[in-house]
């Protein structure tokens, strides 16, 4: 539904250009953001910017004209300022108050960006944590201007062509009547400040690039792809500008051992077919030294047995995770004569001398093969 943007001015449907204008002037100085601080008047200011601009654009108002809503686009999403005619609200109000709402020079200092180094970590450090010497080439503060990016008993000054207010104005006439523009001043880029003799050190930026050390301390439990931040030890801005911040990535180099899933770690061990069958000892190398770990007579290939606790630290939180090692049960490849007299022999007694079917006693083969095949 097309929204009534007379009622939204306070006015009526016959009301004249004169009028509209003289109703937003009215508004929008009490409502200005400047002015204003209330975030009710701000959406109401948008709004009567809004319906001042559906009235005055010809384009719009000829769409009000015919019942229906220039800011209306089918998504419900609506139509927003800066479209055509007005480049945007900063002009409206440019075209009423001659620049009277401008915000001054900006500041000639601004904040530094961040930064981002990558740091490779071995399983053990990603583990237990570990302190890094790292080598950052960043922006710094000069030294020799502090910043201020003047030469030694020299100062800034105020910008001549914009007089320090760090913009120029230009006036025009439109269908408004007389419009005063304003843009940035191209000498001190919206500063209102020059610097007759720039730091030579710094060329006037107030940084320098440079290269130092520092240490970063890891904490126990990372992971591949997190981010260590060390706050102000990034960028410095230009003009000498608060630093951004220093970010650490973390990439950790594969183990030849271990694989990691979050917390708990995971192995492999082999053992001989007669390990497995009659029980054994394993002595496992854990990343806390050597554990001697009990495996169990009958011990399947694929079984996994957990070692609590032996797994990665957790870093929000306590404990650590688990440690699972992965069984693999190996049959032997080559028998000679003596093994093989041996091997008959139980299996004559395991009865399990006789050709083997897909049809046996617990599904057996057939079922398995055939769950596989059905993804069960
Ligand atoms: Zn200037
Ligand atoms: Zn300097």
């Amino acid at each position: 539904m097309a929204t009534d943007y007379f009622g939204v001015l306070g006015l009526a449907r016959d009301a004249s250009d004169a009028d509209i204008k003289r109703a937003y002037r009215r508004l929008a100085r009490d409502l200005h953001p400047d002015v204003n601080p209330d975030p009710e008047a701000k959406e109401r200011f948008q709004e009567v910017t809004r319906a001042y601009e559906a009235l005055t654009d010809p384009e719009k108002r000829r769409i009000v004209d015919l019942g229906g809503d220039p800011f209306d686009t089918g998504n419900g999403a609506g139509g927003g300022f800066g479209g055509a005619g007005f480049g945007g609200l900063g002009d409206i109000m440019d075209a009423f108050f001659g620049g009277a709402t401008t915000r001054g020079p900006r500041s000639r200092t601004r904040a530094g960006r961040d930064a981002l180094i990558p740091i490779e970590l071995d399983l053990d450090e990603a583990v237990f944590g570990t302190v890094k010497e790292l080598t950052v080439d960043t922006a710094v503060l000069c030294d020799q201007c502090a910043g201020a990016g003047t030469a030694p008993g020299t100062h800034v000054s105020t910008c001549s062509t914009c007089s320090g207010r760090g913009e120029v104005q230009s006036v025009q006439r439109s269908f408004l009547g007389q419009v005063v523009s304003s843009r940035t001043c191209p000498t001190c880029s919206g500063t209102g400040q020059v610097i007759p003799q720039p730091c030579p050190k710094c060329s006037g930026d107030g940084r320098v690039r440079s290269r130092r050390t520092i240490s970063v301390k890891v904490p126990a439990g990372v992971e591949d792809g997190m981010r260590i931040r060390l706050s102000g030890q990034g960028e410095v801005g230009p003009g000498g500008g608060p630093a951004g911040d220093l970010y650490v990535e973390i990439h950790e180099r594969p183990h030849d051992v271990f694989t990691r899933d979050g917390e708990d770690l995971h192995c492999r061990v082999t053992l001989p077919m007669t390990s497995a069958a009659l029980g054994t000892t394993l002595n496992l190398t854990t990343l806390d030294g050597e554990e001697e770990l009990d495996v169990a007579a009958g011990t399947q290939s694929g079984s996994r047995i957990t070692l609590r606790a032996h797994g990665v630290p957790r870093l929000r939180g306590t404990g650590r995770g688990d440690l699972v090692v992965h069984v693999d049960v190996v049959t032997p490849t080559r028998l000679d004569a003596e093994q093989e007299k041996l091997m008959r022999e139980l299996a004559a007694l395991r009865g399990e001398d006789q050709p083997q079917s897909n049809r046996d006693a617990q599904g057996g083969l057939f079922s398995r093969v055939r769950d596989a095949f059905h993804g069960r």
